[in-house]
């Protein structure tokens, strides 16, 4: 049975060409020090979780701190290593914009996104999967594997996130990893789950915040889950890669995308040269 494993999906909906470079070239390179903040919230608030679920109080907001300061400090050892591994292919302006972000202001902002998160949301959450993993299949040949973020003892799955900027009111009913989420929770427990919610931390320097968006009693069609991951997978097979940001972009560019280079290369050679020069055959196997 083949596998596609849930970022791997993601990828694929956020940036197809993204896919190519990450899965088909096999180049892992996203030396980011904001990735490694965000690793180190969610490192420190699944830790808070695991105890919460133990013990029904957790961590408290000091030790969850000094969790934090922790975790970011030892990713910031592998990022400097994985900086080091990736510099002869990053851009001029991605470097410098990396040696710009300060890292006593993101120890400043993590440390009052969790207060804000202790205060404000923290007494609403009571754990029960925390980190499952789920497996099902989409197709006789092709099952999905991944893990839930965490859910609550009322079946509510949250997905927590810390962002910068205030996000956009959105519809999570058609969010393409909370759907696969729901079906990942029918798979573990054998119910639906009677809410999602999307938790955000908005992190900043003087006015943190919660920001939710919640579904009661989600409705979702697992059969049009199944068929836009077989379409995904059919895709990818046969080479379907594009730059989902065609307009001018603060996403593809010099500063922010490790594989600007490479996309570079992409636009100038074409698909077909640039799959050739890679050795990446061109027909479906
Ligand atoms: S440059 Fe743009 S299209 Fe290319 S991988 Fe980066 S984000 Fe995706």
């Amino acid at each position: 049975m083949k596998q596609v494993s849930f970022s791997q999906l993601m990828t694929y909906v956020r940036c197809p060409e993204h896919w190519l470079f990450r899965y088909k070239l096999g180049i892992r390179r996203q030396p980011r020090k904001v990735f490694k903040h965000g690793f180190a919230l969610h490192e420190t608030l699944q830790y808070h979780f695991e105890q919460k679920k133990e013990d029904g109080r957790g961590l408290k907001l000091a030790e969850a701190q000094e969790f934090f300061v922790h975790s970011f400090g030892n990713a910031l050892e592998d990022y400097k290593q994985e900086l080091a591994e990736a510099r002869p292919y990053l851009t001029r302006e991605y470097l410098s914009k990396e040696k710009h972000v300060r890292i006593e202001d993101m120890i400043d902002t993590g440390l009052k996104g969790l207060e804000t998160y202790f205060q404000h949301l923290n007494p609403f959450i009571h754990p029960d999967l925390i980190e499952e993993p789920f497996t099902f299949q989409v197709s006789p040949n092709l099952e999905v594997v991944g893990r839930i973020d965490m859910t609550d003892t009322g079946g509510v799955i949250h997905e927590l996130k810390t962002t910068r900027v205030s996000p956009n009111k959105q519809d999570i009913r058609s969010d393409a990893q909370i759907s696969i989420y729901q079906v990942g929770y029918k798979s573990i427990t054998g119910k639906a789950p009677r809410g999602i919610s999307k938790d955000y931390i908005v992190l900043s320097k003087n006015n943190s915040r919660i920001v939710r968006f919640k579904v009661v009693r989600p409705f979702l069609d697992k059969k049009t889950v199944a068929r836009n991951i077989t379409a995904i997978m059919e895709a990818a097979r046969g080479n379907i890669f594009y730059c989902m940001h065609p307009a001018e972009s603060w996403i593809c560019s010099k500063e922010w995308c490790s594989y600007y280079t490479l996309h570079q290369e992409l636009k100038k050679l074409g698909l077909h040269a640039f799959l050739e020069k890679y050795s990446i055959p061109l027909a479906l196997p």
